[in-house]
């Protein structure tokens, strides 16, 4: 039983997104690292300690709070592939993510809308990557995000990093309800009020969602406009479908049939 498990961390890295995917084979990639350094302790609260080995680091886009952690990583962790979707010369910090990654012999892989990711061929465990598409790249890093639907059977997540309601609406409109419904979603921009529309939602009609952001953050995520949203969709009491975490890393299982949150 415990073999066939697929199992998702939402690492608890204070404001910013850091995602850990282990499929049934064990093998691992790792979404976003963080601001900083936080990622490889949170990440050290999850792995057994001889496990110093990512499969993949997918940077969802070229924000601080996605990838900052990852010169920390690149130097604890062994990291085998990164997967991007961002220019080598935006930023400092994207030309130094570049630069160590050559100097480690790390794999780099440009993905873009249309790809897959097989993460466990046996088992059927993929990722697809929903958004952005190569021919529609714009001049905004949050709605450039890599939006991808991590499935296994008749289970799913959808990590959206950092997409606004536009691009919210664009998913909407390019693929069918099936594709984009999901079990677990990650809200968008750390549920901030120009993620997260209600129609969105409904399209996506989670059991459960997670917010990502740090405690006290001076941002106000989630936003209260994005909590009516939620609270006018589930009409349940708000601990049975939200997860924070600020309240430490948010993890969840699939059998392929079913996802439940672990304790
Ligand atoms: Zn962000």
């Amino acid at each position: 039983m415990k073999d066939e498990i697929l199992r998702v961390d939402f690492l608890n890295v204070g404001q910013g997104d850091s995602v850990l995917i282990t499929a049934p084979n064990l093998n691992q990639i790792l979404v976003d690292t963080s601001k900083d350094q936080i990622v490889t302790r949170s990440l050290s609260e999850v792995l057994p300690y001889y496990d110093k080995e990512l499969d993949a680091v997918l940077l969802t886009h070229a924000d601080l709070d996605h990838i900052g952690g990852t010169p920390a990583l690149v130097g604890k962790y062994d990291v085998k592939n990164v997967i991007y979707q961002f220019e080598r010369d935006e930023s400092a910090l994207t030309e130094h993510i570049f630069d160590i990654s050559d100097e480690h012999e790390i794999n780099q892989i440009e993905l873009s809308a249309g790809s897959t990711i097989i993460l466990d061929d046996l088992r059927g465990v993929r990722l697809e990557v929903l958004w952005p598409f190569e021919d529609n790249l714009i001049d905004d890093k949050n709605e450039m995000s890599i939006v991808l639907r991590v499935e296994y059977g008749n289970t799913s997540f959808l990590l959206t990093g950092d997409i606004g309601k536009e691009v919210e609406q664009d998913l909407i409109e390019i693929y069918s309800p099936n594709k984009i419904e999901t079990d677990v979603l990650k809200l968008g921009h750390h549920g901030s009020k120009t993620s997260t529309d209600p129609d969105f939602l409904a399209t996506v009609s989670p059991d459960y969602v997670v917010v990502s952001a740090g405690e006290g953050n001076k941002f106000g995520h989630p936003h209260q406009e994005v909590l009516d949203t939620l609270e006018a969709f589930y009409e349940t009491p708000q601990s049975e479908y939200l997860l924070q975490t600020k309240d430490g890393h948010v993890s969840f299982l699939s059998d392929g049939i079913e996802v439940w949150p672990a304790l």
